[in-house]
């Protein structure tokens, strides 16, 4: 009988993270502080964050790096993930090819979001945090930080983007079951949300607001600092965990891809199931392809220019080397809101523009026709998210059929769609539609300050 899972067991969790850095030739450029225009030191970040995370955040030099044994006891919770032969998907499009999938659906928050959420309330404990905050726009970091938090006893205060506060009250319903407190994005809690409320009393909010409004009540609460969920090199380290345990268990299929996929909203998932594989292109070792799929509707890596900018809409953060639509960059309103980034982390960005990977950009409704087809052959509801990285594989494997080649693909499902069936629902009405942006508002986004 072929095999469809293949399952590690629990002694096989990784010991060690990988540090890409640590093997790329040409390093990313550093980070840049909004106010000096100096080059960001660790010391920098520790206000607002725990100083190991602040450490990873500037390693270049420690290819592996340790996971602390209370962070692999709890990733026993949902780890190993299972690797996947989408046998049924293949049949359906009658390739060559040869699909699997490293499914991070099965993680009790519905994403790989948690592989980084749990080592990062660990450091914070350790480091005497007692309230960490955070913002959410869909809602999966917000989850995935309160599932966290209870797991190591820390409070978590998450600021919501007040329009998916009201719209998709379930995964506000997730937080609060694990304990979490939720506010709606602006809010009277903070200076920054009150000055918006006051000056546009029915904002809606966005996640820029809901960022300052967390990092203003870390840095006023004793005790109390900040998490992100994306983009910085910590959180892509922490995912690798989703590449190390698929390289061994294609060892198990006896196969190796020949072609890697992962979405692409700030590059947390695509890092992982990537770097682990990359060390062995870097090396000389392997040749691959490495191809991370974002929205046509939000295209940094396609269609966006390398240049430093901030990371968030207002222009808190540090400036950032990467690929970017800019700062003020607000994308469509798609279904996938975990992919609405204006830019890219700065290791991936680095890596992109040494064509060591690619891009593509994938219009809304090839997303869900894809999602649909791999919900009906494979039994699993992609996240609006992952659909992306589902039509990328398509789109290989048609190829591979045109080409008559048994292309070996492998791609990462980052999440279940469970709880974004409202999405699911207007794409089976007829009511969703793609959304291309024209070339001269990237431009002029560009030049904005
Ligand atoms: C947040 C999220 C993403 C996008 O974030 P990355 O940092 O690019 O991985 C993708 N898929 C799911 C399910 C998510 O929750």
């Amino acid at each position: 009988m072929k095999t469809k899972k293949f399952l590690l067991p629990e002694k096989e969790i990784p010991t060690h993270w990988y540090n890409v850095v640590a093997d790329m030739q040409n390093k990313p450029q550093r980070l840049i502080h909004p106010q000096t225009k100096e080059p960001l030191k660790p010391e920098d970040l520790y206000p607002l964050f725990a100083e190991e995370l602040a450490r990873q955040e500037f390693n270049e030099t420690d290819r592996w790096i340790e996971i602390p044994e209370e962070v692999r006891d709890k990733y026993k919770i949902y780890r190993p993930s299972p690797l996947v032969r989408a046998y049924g998907l293949e049949k359906a499009l009658d390739t060559p090819a040869h699909i699997y999938f490293k499914n991070e659906s099965v993680s009790p928050v519905g994403s790989h979001k948690l592989n980084s959420a749990l080592p990062q309330v660990y450091y914070n404990k350790i480091d005497g945090t007692t309230n960490l905050t955070t913002e959410t726009g869909a809602g999966q970091w917000g989850t995935a930080l309160a599932f966290a938090g209870k797991a190591f006893g820390l409070e978590i205060a998450v600021y919501m983007v007040k329009i998916s506060y009201e719209q998709k009250p379930y995964r506000r319903s997730l937080m609060q079951t694990w304990g979490a407190q939720v506010i709606a994005s602006p809010s009277m809690s903070t200076k920054s949300g009150r000055k918006v409320l006051t000056e546009r009393p029915n904002y809606q909010g966005s996640l820029g607001t809901a960022i300052s409004e967390a990092i203003e009540l870390a840095m006023q609460t004793p005790n109390c600092k900040y998490a992100l969920g994306s983009v910085l090199n910590h959180v892509s380290l922490h995912q690798t965990i989703i590449g190390l345990e698929a390289e061994k268990q294609m060892e198990m299929a006896e196969e190796y891809p020949d072609i890697i996929i992962g979405c692409f909203g700030g590059g947390s998932n695509f890092s992982g199931i990537s770097f682990p594989f990359l060390r062995h292109v870097i090396k000389g070792e392997k040749s691959m392809r490495f191809i991370a799929a974002e929205p046509a509707s939000c295209p940094k890596l396609t269609r966006g220019k390398f240049r430093y900018d901030f990371g968030d809409e207002a222009g808190f953060t540090p400036l950032i080397p990467m690929y970017t639509l800019g700062h003020n960059f607000s994308p469509a309103n798609i279904h996938a809101g975990g992919l609405r980034y204006h830019g890219a982390g700065s290791i991936v960005s680095q890596l992109k523009k040494e064509n060591l990977i690619e891009a593509v950009a994938i219009p809304q409704l090839e997303t869900f026709e894809a999602g649909v087809l791999f919900a009906r052959t494979e039994g699993i509801i992609p996240a609006p998210e992952s659909t992306h990285a589902i039509a990328a594989a398509i789109r290989e494997a048609n190829r591979a059929k045109e080409e008559g080649k048994p292309k070996v693909i492998l791609f990462n499902l980052s999440g279940h769609g469970l709880v974004d069936m409202s999405a699911y629902d207007q794409y089976l009405a007829g009511d969703l539609k793609n959304y291309e942006i024209p070339e001269g508002e990237i431009e002029k986004n560009l030049q904005e300050e």
